[in-house]
């Protein structure tokens, strides 16, 4: 099976893993990147217990729990009366899952381990800063033409995981429409090294409901190690994204939900849209679309990263079983079956609610 190559287009968390899984069954990989590097500007980190038990299967969980953060509980809040509602506790799932809490490891980390566990492979090849640009198959292979600084090339092989985001050219390429809407308002994430457990009783993940501005509050490593929280709000309707990133309006934020006596040190912001859309399809013949290409959803609980990986594993095992003969041709289909049927809730969380006031 050594001589079957596949070509993932995408080198985010989940194109990173599809290689890696492929890799690991025998195939050859090819990973297209149209970035020079691994994107790692502040995105998905939270990664629930069954997707930590699909990153133990391709061997990459102690690194991951290592370089992220254990998140035994979640919580919901009441932000105008300041008060704790609920709290769920993954521990009541020790006995179904190996790992009954949330690894809170930021998205980038784990694609640049898949990486360098994937560079061991002497039939891989990973290819930054070149750009898929148009796709055809036949019959018996698919090729993608790429665009490098250099020039364009070719590259063919047997399937191809388009992994490549939101914006997939893959998806586009073969004609695939991307169904569902755009929420209204934008989502404004700002990364502050303030420690929000100082201010309140939290823990790492906490959303605050509120019906006239929700936030939610996420405690992540950093790269250094040294921690860092997320504060995500929603954007005001009617306001300018120029205005939600001013100083003046996140400064306001941050300090209308949860004040201090001095000024954040605020270390990243970002604004982006938020979507509800599904891929028509997520395979055309010879090729498979895969996490965000395939589907995109609201961010908040990490559902679009989680289910990407789900696709992922099964996509590599699906593809593993034609291959090797264990299952004829038309599996292949199952993994459209299976996988967009889940849309993008496949996290297996069954946790129990303990009420606040009976603590
Ligand atoms: C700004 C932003 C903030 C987000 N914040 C959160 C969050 O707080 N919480 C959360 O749960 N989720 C968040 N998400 C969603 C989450 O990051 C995605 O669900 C996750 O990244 C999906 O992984 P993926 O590998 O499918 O796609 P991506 O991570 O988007 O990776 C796709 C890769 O393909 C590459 N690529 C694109 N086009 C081409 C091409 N033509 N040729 C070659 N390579 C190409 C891109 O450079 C990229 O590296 C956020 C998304 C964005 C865009």
């Amino acid at each position: 099976m050594k001589s079957r190559r596949i070509i993932v287009v995408g080198a985010g968390p989940v194109g990173v893993v599809a290689a890696l899984a492929c890799a690991q069954k025998g195939f050859a990989v090819t990973v297209i990147e149209s970035e020079m590097k691994v994107e790692d500007s502040p995105r998905a980190a939270t990664t629930h217990p069954a997707t930590l038990e699909m990153i133990e299967r391709i061997g990459l969980i102690d690194q991951f729990i290592a370089q992220g953060l254990v998140a035994r509980y979640f919580q919901f809040w009441d932000r105008p009366a300041r008060t704790l509602v609920a709290e769920f506790d993954h521990e009541l799932l020790r006995d179904e899952t190996r790992f009954p809490f949330v690894v809170q490891t930021e998205q980038h980390k784990l694609a640049n381990m898949g990486i360098a566990r994937l560079r061991q492979f002497p039939d891989s090849r990973i290819m930054f800063g070149t750009r898929a640009i148009a796709v055809r198959q036949d019959s018996s292979s698919v090729t993608v033409t790429v665009e490098r600084p250099d020039g364009r090339e070719d590259l063919s092989a047997d399937y191809l995981i388009g992994a490549d985001g939101g914006r997939s050219t893959i998806r586009k390429g073969i004609e695939i429409e991307f169904e569902g809407y755009t929420f209204p308002e934008h989502f404004l994430g700002f990364t502050v090294l303030d420690d929000f457990q100082s201010m309140l009783p939290c823990c790492f993940r906490n959303y605050f409901a509120d019906p006239a501005e929700w936030v939610n509050l996420f405690k992540v490593a950093g790269d250094d190690g040294k921690g860092r929280w997320r504060a995500v709000f929603p954007t005001r309707t009617g306001e300018t994204d120029e205005e939600a990133l001013s100083d003046e309006a996140m400064h306001g934020r941050l300090q209308r939900a949860f004040p201090i006596a001095k000024t954040y040190d605020v270390v990243h912001r970002n604004l982006y849209k938020v979507h509800q859309r599904v891929a028509a399809k997520f395979r055309s013949g010879r090729i498979f679309l895969a996490g965000d290409a395939a589907h995109v959803n609201n961010t908040i609980g990490g559902l679009g990263l989680n289910s990407g990986i789900h696709d992922a594993m099964e996509l590599s095992e699906t593809i593993h079983l034609v291959e090797s003969g264990q299952a004829d041709e038309s599996l292949l289909d199952r993994y459209e079956r299976r996988r967009r049927s889940k849309r993008c809730g496949s996290s297996r969380i069954a946790c129990s609610t303990r009420i606040a006031r009976d603590r």
